[in-house]
């Protein structure tokens, strides 16, 4: 039966549905797709009853693990009083608690939301705003964008001029914004030398630039990079004194991935604008905010003609905005922060001790994220990783790769037996998959 059902899904799936981030031939003819009927926890359960640890928390987002009772339970009784209205001359509780709430535990100076659907319109609203701030406040010339390399913001149009993973950049390269990409701390770059190379861009532009756009401390789609935060209080001065907005985009290391609630705390600096999606609503439903200064607020007063004219047919969708809600009320009542700190050390454990496995080049971890490299071929097309996460699903875990670069990113409230489990998966599935390339070659 279950056999049965599970066949139906991949062939309806497999004639129709065309897959993000996926070559269709090759998913066609060789995927043999992990099917999932439901989830529970730290955990994904497929068509036979089979359990997976959720190594990544579904694309970074179900920060609280999947059907948390109390998000269910907001979610059920909002949908009793109000699924959708426009927010357009409208008010309702939901969007307005949000916000008040989410300012309260915002970095310093930031007092105004503008809600919109996910991370990539969440940036977007963000390019729009400082551009638009810009243009009718004295500087139209500020036209311009500075992000890092291998920085990653997104799927519209105007992100992916930020965006400097190459592959996902190639095909829309004659039709993107202007952007100037400097090298961001890491590795090969030393800390001071990447400031350098952002200070000289920015004396040498600041008249057409509008904004900086980073992700604080950790690059997330190129491969869990980790940096130095002083390099963001760099940024910072360097901002202020060029009269420059800084952007943070926080889709994925918001709300506690990385230890604190912002992973510009790291830093202890606050940005211009705050950008966030991915767990804001646990994961359960698609909504994020952008969250700005009074002085840009104050930019778009005045005229009508100073308005900003931007706006989604579910921007502050009253569902979502009550699930965000209380995924603020849960943090606080279930202490999350506080109690993924141990949590986050059992990963800097485990991660550090896999750095002694066969073909494994580097390990690194921040708060609840712990990856290792694959020696061998890097970049998001290698295929390296795809062994490893072969050998973990046949253990019981979905861990899904970027290129050669293995990593975990679970729940924060992920229980410690399932933690333990998790990583104990890791461990011997790198393990395995270093063995099967060594037999192979
Ligand atoms: C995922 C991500 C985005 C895009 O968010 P979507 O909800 O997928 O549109 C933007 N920025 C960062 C840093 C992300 O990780």
């Amino acid at each position: 039966m279950s056999r049965e059902l599970s066949a139906r899904i991949v062939a309806a799936d497999k004639r129709w549905v065309w897959h993000p981030y996926t070559e269709m031939s090759h998913y066609r003819q060789r995927v043999d797709p992990l099917v999932v009927v439901r989830a529970q926890g730290s955990r994904l359960f497929d068509a036979d009853g089979r359990s997976y640890l959720d190594a990544n928390a579904s694309w970074w987002s179900c920060l609280l693990g999947h059907g948390h009772p109390r998000l269910l339970e907001a979610l059920r009784r909002q949908s009793e009083i109000l699924c959708h209205t426009a927010l357009a001359g409208i008010a309702h509780e939901p969007a307005a608690e949000l916000a008040e709430a989410l300012c309260a535990v915002a970095p310093r100076g930031l007092e105004h939301v503008f809600y919109s659907d996910n991370g990539s319109t969440a940036v977007e609203v963000a390019l729009k705003l400082t551009l638009q701030f810009w243009s009718q406040n004295g500087r139209p010339e500020r036209s311009r964008f500075v992000a890092l390399e291998d920085g990653f913001h997104g799927e519209t149009l105007g992100v992916t001029a930020l965006g400097g993973v190459e592959i996902f950049r190639r095909p829309f390269e004659g039709a993107l914004l202007d952007a100037l990409h400097v090298p961001p701390p890491r590795d090969s770059v030393s800390t001071s030398r990447a400031f350098e190379a952002l200070a000289s861009a920015l004396e040498e532009n600041a008249d057409t630039l509008a904004a900086v756009v980073v992700e604080p401390v950790v690059q997330g789609a190129a491969g869990m990079r980790i940096y130095d935060p002083s390099y963001l209080r760099g940024a910072r001065e360097l901002c202020d004194r060029f009269d420059v907005f800084l952007i943070f985009d926080e889709v994925a290391v918001g709300y506690g991935r990385t230890g604190p609630m912002w992973a510009g705390e790291h830093a202890g600096v606050e940005p211009d604008i705050l950008c966030t999606a991915k767990g804001f609503t646990g994961g359960m439903l698609p909504m994020a905010a952008t969250l700005t200064t009074e002085r840009i607020f104050e930019g778009f007063l005045g005229d009508a003609d100073r308005a900003f004219y931007y706006g989604h047919t579910f921007t502050g969708n009253p569902l979502a905005a009550a699930v965000a809600r209380e995924v603020l009320r849960v943090y606080e009542d279930e202490q999350v922060l506080q109690r993924a700190k141990p949590k986050a050390e059992r990963i800097a454990r485990a991660f550090a001790e896999m750095g002694t496995l066969p073909g494994v080049s580097a390990t690194r971890s921040l708060g609840m994220i712990g990856a290792l490299d694959l020696e061998g071929d890097a970049g998001y097309l290698a295929d390296t990783g795809w062994r490893v996460y072969e050998e973990a699903r046949r253990r019981g875990a979905y861990l899904r790769p970027i290129g050669n670069v293995v990593y975990v990113a679970p729940s924060l409230n992920i229980p410690d037996d399932d933690l333990d489990a998790l990583l104990a998966i890791v461990g011997e599935s790198v393990e395995a998959a270093a063995v099967s390339e060594g037999s192979a070659s």
